[in-house]
């Protein structure tokens, strides 16, 4: 098999409704095997019922092969290579898809689902190895260049493979030997059912990442042997989906782990891939360049982008839409079972229903508002051939897009705000900054439209205190307007919150270069510099009106934020709400107690209200009138970029 380059399309498990291949799908996978991605991997399939879900391709039987030849045809007619993933998730699957308990090497509950799965018997074992073999021939019959079998991310594979997971004393458990047996067995089964030239990719861990499982030792032996086994080329990810390292939010640096890919390629001649936050070309190429990889998985990024290797090879990496690291509608999405999607390109998904089709009738526009809804909603009518003009009270573009990429973990979201400010330039939508946009404006305008995007302010609770000098908004501190004291009380745990006492905590801790001089030099024991770069030279406390702290937070960022939270020493009050603010404490009331808490500081950070003031002045304008994003009422960037999207394409 031979690729045009090195970008490849991973499986993404996106949930689309149901077991076959929908034209939604189609079109999903064309665009991005039209937008240069050298190999399309779709799935994973499920090659039996009971280990994928409801929500998960199929090719447990013949019915499939159809679906996927339609599928190869879409994404070769582009000079994309077509793979298929076959799936079993073992342990990890919820029996509330199929009916059926989970079956595993060993009944080890499942952290995941909170089930326990059955222990397969030898006969079971030798039917699920004979369905891999079965679902990849039905791959190649349907046209795939290709097939590849998860054996990452805790699924069953690896569940045979760790000694956490296996428990087995036949020949499928115990030994190394015993436990690798499994995956191997998958590889023969798919040569034989194949042929031996048909290329076989292996996805593994590099390291799982889970205590009492497998490292990177295990790793570099089992893709040894998988390349002994005649397994063409090596596809290396790290963790499961119960590890506490985490694998997706941006407090992952990027490429942080194509170190694991290095270390298989040392162990193996076969071609090797990197995966996770690989989201730029620039990362993409130093990888390359390292050797440590042969090839760059960019799923996230060809989700944010499809057209990435193609804007790469013709030179706009400008042009890029840039994976921010957010999975607010990709990986939460899909563990929710909804609908995946981007933030940054709210077509992803929906490449059916939201087109940029040129206006049948120009029309002259008006957007209120340079947040991100209004400058996706400009863009977008701009684009389409509207007469657009873009008015912002303020001097800049961006609305809050300014204080979210200032938070740990958050840096990317900086692109986005760099992305959008370049479009709209690029595109000439003519922009008044400095500028309330009044109805004695709309009058001399006379616009066809008019859509406010005004967004939503910062909301102070009304107690006393509340206006004393020592008391600011989180976005003042977030954007360096304030000075912060020792002793800093985080009213509201929401998201903003949260993240807010985070960023305070590492305030005064050491920095990266710091940590790496240190450990370099040995000058401090480990221990000591773990202390350093945990614990800042603040004390910081949240009171939290509600019982959890970062509700609204994806699944994928919220768990890590609150393991940041308590790693730090944050104090965490839920069910208390303040009720006065003095000029040296916070005043709570928790289990009907009011409590004294010392405050220097006192940010306030309880949520936004819509602004209102420009649809109300509006109410006479008589063409067509929007509110979109936060000026409906205060919501995520997501529904916010959507909207702009959509009022854009519709208008
Ligand atoms: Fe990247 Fe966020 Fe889009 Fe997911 S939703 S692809 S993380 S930008």
């Amino acid at each position: 098999m031979s690729l045009r380059n090195r970008i490849i399309m991973p499986a993404m498990h996106i949930p689309h409704g149901g077991r076959h291949i929908t034209p939604m799908l189609e079109q999903f996978y064309e665009e991005r095997a039209r937008g240069g991605a050298a190999l399309v991997m779709v799935g994973g399939a499920g090659i039996d019922i009971v280990g994928s879900g409801k929500t998960m391709l199929g090719i447990e039987d013949d019915s499939y092969i159809e679906d996927y030849a339609r599928l190869a045809d879409r994404v070769k007619k582009h000079k994309a290579a077509f793979g298929v993933q076959l799936f079993h998730a073992g342990r990890y699957q919820p029996s509330r898809y199929s009916g059926l308990q989970p079956i595993a090497p060993s009944a080890v509950r499942s952290k995941l689902t909170g089930e326990t799965p059955r222990s397969m018997n030898v006969e079971e074992i030798r039917c699920i190895i004979e369905a891999f073999g079965k679902g990849a021939a039905r791959a190649k019959i349907a046209g795939a260049d290709c097939v590849e079998v998860i054996g990452s991310a805790g699924y069953l594979v690896s569940q045979f493979l760790s000694p956490l997971t296996n428990r087995r004393t036949d020949d499928y458990g115990g030994s190394l030997e015993n436990r690798m047996r499994f995956g191997l067995e998958v590889a023969q089964s798919i040569k034989e059912h194949c042929g031996k030239d048909f290329p076989l990719i292996f996805r593994i861990a590099g390291n799982d990442f889970v205590e009492g499982s497998n490292d990177y030792t295990v790793a570099v032996q089992f893709a040894a042997a998988l390349e002994s086994a005649g397994v063409d080329a090596i596809n290396i990810t790290g963790g499961w989906h119960e590890t506490r390292v985490p694998q997706l939010p941006g407090v992952v640096p990027r490429g942080a782990f194509s170190y694991l890919a290095r270390r298989v390629k040392d162990a193996v001649t076969i071609p090797v891939m990197a995966s996770n936050r690989i989201n730029d070309p620039y990362t993409a190429e130093k990888i390359l360049e390292n050797g440590w990889a042969d090839f760059v998985n960019m799923g996230r990024a060809l989700l944010a982008d499809p057209d990435l290797p193609n804007k790469v090879e013709t030179g706009q990496i400008n042009d890029l839409i840039p994976c921010i690291a957010c999975n607010q509608t990709c990986f939460d999405n899909m563990f929710e079972d909804k609908q995946v999607s981007c933030l940054v390109n709210p077509r992803a998904g929906r490449e059916l229903e939201l087109n940029i089709i040129p206006a049948a009738k120009p029309k002259k526009v008006v957007v209120i508002g340079g947040g991100a809804a209004g400058m996706q909603a400009a863009l977008i009518a701009k684009q389409r051939g509207h007469d657009v003009t873009l008015f912002e009270k303020s001097d800049r573009l961006g609305g809050q897009l300014h204080q979210c990429w200032r938070s740990h973990g958050k840096t990317e979201w900086r692109n986005l705000l760099t992305y959008f400010e370049s479009e709209v330039a690029k595109h000439n939508v003519s922009i008044r900054l400095n500028t309330a946009c009044t109805p004695t404006i709309i009058r001399e305008l006379k616009p066809d439209v008019v859509i406010v995007a005004a967004g939503a302010s910062p909301r102070r609770p009304d107690i006393p205190g509340v206006d004393l000098p020592h008391v600011i908004l989180a976005e003042d501190f977030l954007e360096e307007r304030a000075k912060v004291g020792k002793r800093v009380v985080v009213i509201g745990g929401g998201p903003v919150g949260v993240e807010v006492a985070n960023d305070l905590a590492r305030v005064g801790t050491i920095d990266a270069a710091t940590v790496e001089f240190l450990f370099n030099y040995g000058a401090e024991n480990p221990e000591a510099i773990k202390e350093l770069m945990t614990r800042g030279t603040k004390q910081v406390t949240i009171v939290e009106r509600g019982s959890i702290l970062g509700e609204g937070l994806g699944l994928s960022s919220r768990w890590v934020l609150l393991m940041e939270l308590k790693k730090r020493n944050v104090r965490s009050l839920t069910k208390a709400t303040a009720v006065e603010i003095t000029p040296g404490a916070v005043m709570i009331q928790q289990n009907q107690q009011i409590k004294e808490i010392p405050a220097d500081t006192v940010i306030v950070a309880t949520g936004y209200s819509p602004n209102s003031q420009p649809q109300n002045e509006l109410r006479d304008f008589d063409g067509e009138l929007h509110i979109i994003g936060d000026a409906v009422r205060s919501r995520k960037a997501v529904e916010a970029i959507y909207e702009g999207y959509l009022i854009g394409t519709k208008i």
